[in-house]
């Protein structure tokens, strides 16, 4: 499908095209991501590029008041914390992100297993386009 290396700098460009790509071993079947040109399991390196949905479902999260001054700009602060969570996706690779549309006030009304959708939050930085992912309750308008 795509020739471009299994790298960190290929996963960045992906997410600004709005994909999340990771790479599997194409000698053990496992999943990385962002994807890796080399396999930690069986030292493999034959990978080729998997396509994740953007379906997940929480598994951890903490809710952080006083956070970097990115965030603060962005309205952030002890009254209005956000959460970073770890998302599984449902090939069983996980990342980091920021989850949206919850109520990071009362993290003790979150759910561990809530279900997810990825969003892809743009940002320009220093002239380079920059994605993150930002997760959200699935069906959440
Ligand atoms: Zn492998």
């Amino acid at each position: 499908m795509e020739d471009r290396p299994f790298s960190d700098i290929s996963y960045h460009r992906f997410l600004n095209e709005e994909r999340i790509m990771g790479s599997k071993c194409k000698k053990c079947g496992v999943l990385f991501l962002p994807p890796r040109s080399i396999c930690v399991e069986c030292y493999g390196n034959e990978m080729e590029w998997v396509e994740m949905s953007g379906k997940g479902k929480l598994v951890a999260f903490t809710c952080i008041a006083v956070g970097p001054p990115f965030m603060t700009k962005e309205g952030y602060d002890r009254r209005h914390p956000y959460c970073n969570g770890v998302v599984e996706f449902e090939k069983g690779v996980r990342v980091v992100a920021r989850i949206e549309g919850i109520d990071s006030s009362k993290p003790e009304n979150i759910k561990i297993g809530t279900p997810l959708t990825a969003t892809f939050l743009h940002r320009t930085e220093a002239d380079n386009l920059n994605t993150y992912l930002v997760f959200r309750p699935l069906g959440d308008p």
